[in-house]
């Protein structure tokens, strides 16, 4: 169920600098993704997660967001848990795996070298974030896990961050009545470290469930 969005170009080289270093990562891992990862699930949903940018071993690898690595679990468990995916796990991009009113994309769709693009990559990027959400006709609620993840969701709506700071568990009013939820990345420091934990994301869902009954 991958979408077939203008906003995504699986060719674009606009960040020379991660366009080379998915060409160091595809030699030494030819059977890897190694391209922008496109964004994953249901074409006009009403809730957008929005992810930081593709794991080495995890989406660049497979080439589905969240799929491969660390992130996935607590991630598709939670949305099978709240009735946003068909299945509680994420294997590859064959797997059947459907999102239900969801869709999952990355504030940067290139891998990033130890997972840090730079601010001018993040911004190149924000032109796909930008169009698939103003594509999204249906769109209610938008997930940022993280803090990039969220300076670039008000960046797309042209708003300045300093307006809606990031919290984790924050909600935050946008324009044409989408509302931003805030939650920690769902990466394997801040869940091996406590800074989130499998309730604390729990929560953060069940309200966004409850916001869209
Ligand atoms: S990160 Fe985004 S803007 Fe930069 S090369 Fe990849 S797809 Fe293009």
């Amino acid at each position: 169920m991958e979408i077939k969005l203008a906003a995504y170009d699986p060719n674009c080289c606009r960040c020379p600098r991660l366009a080379s270093f998915l060409d160091e990562v595809k030699a030494e891992h030819p059977t890897y993704f190694c391209k922008p990862v496109p964004p994953f699930g249901y074409p006009q949903a009403r809730f957008l997660i929005v992810g930081l940018a593709p794991g080495l071993h995890g989406a660049n690898a497979t080439g589905r967001p969240f799929t491969g690595d660390w992130c996935g679990p607590l991630l598709y468990g939670s949305l099978y848990r709240y009735g946003f995916a068909s299945k509680p796990e994420s294997l590859h991009r064959e797997d059947g795996l459907q999102l239900i009113d969801c869709r999952i994309s990355n504030a940067v769709k290139c891998l990033p070298p130890q997972n840090k693009p730079e601010l001018g990559e993040i911004r190149n990027c924000n032109r796909f974030l930008s169009s698939e959400i103003k594509t999204s006709t249906e769109l209610k609620v938008i997930l940022a896990l993280g803090t990039v993840a969220h300076q670039s969701v008000m960046e797309a709506f042209g708003l300045k961050a300093k307006d809606r700071k990031f919290a984790h568990h924050a909600r935050h009013a946008l324009p044409g009545g989408v509302t931003l939820f805030d939650s920690y990345h769902v990466s394997r420091y801040n869940t091996n470290t406590g800074r989130l934990t499998e309730a604390m994301f729990h929560a953060v869902l069940e309200d966004i469930r409850a916001s869209l009954k």
